[in-house]
Order: C-alpha cells, then sequence, then structure tokens
C-alpha cells in the first residue's frame, strides 16, 4: 500500500474535460544539468510525469503530439504539485 505516500493527482485532461483518475507515479525534470544527476528546483525547465493509469497518455500512434501530453512547464502545474515533486521520491 502506498497509503502515506504522497499522492499528486495526474495533470491530464481529455479532451471532453474529464480529468484522469489516475496518479504521478513518475517524475523527471529537464534543465540545465549542473554535472550532478539532478538539476536544481529553480532551474527546472520542464517537466515529464508519468501516469498510474495510461503512463504518458501518448496513446497507441507515437507522436510527437502525444509525447508533448505529460511534459508540463512548472507555471503549468497546479500550486503546489511542483514542490510536492520534490518532496517526494518520484523524480528520479
Ligand atoms: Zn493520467
Amino acid at each position: 500500500m502506498e497509503d502515506d505516500m504522497t499522492t499528486i493527482p495526474c495533470p491530464f485532461v481529455y479532451a471532453n474535460g474529464k480529468h484522469c483518475q489516475g496518479h504521478v507515479r513518475m517524475a523527471r525534470a529537464y534543465g540545465p544539468s549542473r554535472g550532478s544527476h539532478y538539476v536544481a528546483q529553480e532551474e527546472v525547465r520542464k517537466y515529464r510525469l508519468w501516469c498510474s493509469e495510461k503512463e504518458d497518455h501518448a496513446g497507441a500512434v507515437r507522436t510527437n503530439e502525444g509525447k508533448l501530453r505529460m511534459e508540463f512547464y512548472p507555471r503549468e502545474l497546479a500550486p503546489g504539485v511542483e514542490n510536492e515533486l520534490w518532496q517526494s521520491d518520484l523524480l528520479g
């Protein structure tokens, strides 16, 4: 069970306005590397998220547009989500 872990709802919204019922199961931060594995939180340019239900939501047809569905600029994430990502062990 993962009851005591922070659960971040998947930010994906379907074309019909329905929110995905999954949660973020993995995340990756992209930004300038400082020679270490991780980028600094304040320098993150983009996050890529993976959903517990639908992985990257790219669908069966692999298109670039599909690939971008789960990529978010920090300002696109709901308030607090970015900090939650960093406090969780989802970033890797
Ligand atoms: Zn999802």
